[in-house]
């Protein structure tokens, strides 16, 4: 099995089958919802970043300093983290998949900003993209920010747990997600990047109705976990 703790906004912790820990989009410090902070984490093998903006990245050079992490992310998000000290990274480019010992990573699109936070001169920034797993034979898709895109029809089939953001304004909202799960058809849908401020404040349940029958949707509040 594979276990998910969700921390609230896109972070989450991911206990793989193979016995590994990663996390996707540190931010636990800053965040108003988060269920625990960075204190609380001694160890992570992999941080994934989707992209750099500070709701997602602000907390990820501490904790790879601190626990040793490999940090995948975009070629230029890891060259940026190698530039603060960070010792361990693998980067990657949209399109591109390997294979780590969890599983195969592959760099999906997202239709976001690329900004980096901490990189104060603009140098590093980059693409903005999501997240697809293959973690023996059970696939999950973080699709990091992003509006809905077309490319999303690419994944259909292919996803067992989606991720996906509902929160709107920053990125897709209820409606445009809930076609997102048309395209994409995966078993079970966890909403997030929503109620963090006012200006992303959702109803998750009333996204589950709108969904209805097309997936099954599991709604997370901070700390809780889903084992797939
Ligand atoms: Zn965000």
């Amino acid at each position: 099995m594979n276990r998910l703790t969700f921390h609230g906004h896109a972070c989450f912790t991911l206990e793989t089958s193979s016995g590994h820990r990663l996390m996707f989009d540190p931010w636990l410090d800053g965040n108003p919802v988060a269920d625990i902070g960075t204190d609380a984490v001694d160890r992570l093998d992999y941080i994934l970043c989707s992209h750099g903006h500070h709701d997602h990245f602000s907390d990820a050079i501490p904790l790879l300093k601190k626990t040793g992490a490999t940090l995948i992310a975009t070629f230029e998000i890891v060259a940026f983290a190698q530039k603060q000290g960070v010792a361990d990274g693998h980067g990657m480019s949209i399109g591109g998949g390997y294979r780590f010992p969890f599983g195969y990573a592959k760099m999906t699109p997202a239709m976001h900003g690329g900004q980096v936070a901490g990189d104060d001169e603009g140098v590093y920034t980059t693409h903005a993209a999501g997240w697809w797993l293959d973690l023996n034979g059970v696939r999950l898709y973080h699709a990091g920010d992003t509006a809905l895109i077309k490319d999303m029809e690419l994944l259909h089939g292919r996803v067992d747990v989606a991720l996906l953001p509902i929160g709107d304004n920053f990125t897709m909202g209820p409606d445009d997600a809930v076609r997102a799960v048309e395209m994409i058809a995966p078993r079970v849908v966890i909403p997030m990047h929503y109620n963090t401020f006012d200006v992303i404040k959702q109803d998750p349940h009333d996204f589950a109705r709108k969904v209805g029958s097309k997936a099954e949707v599991r709604i997370l509040q901070p700390g809780d976990s889903y084992e797939f």
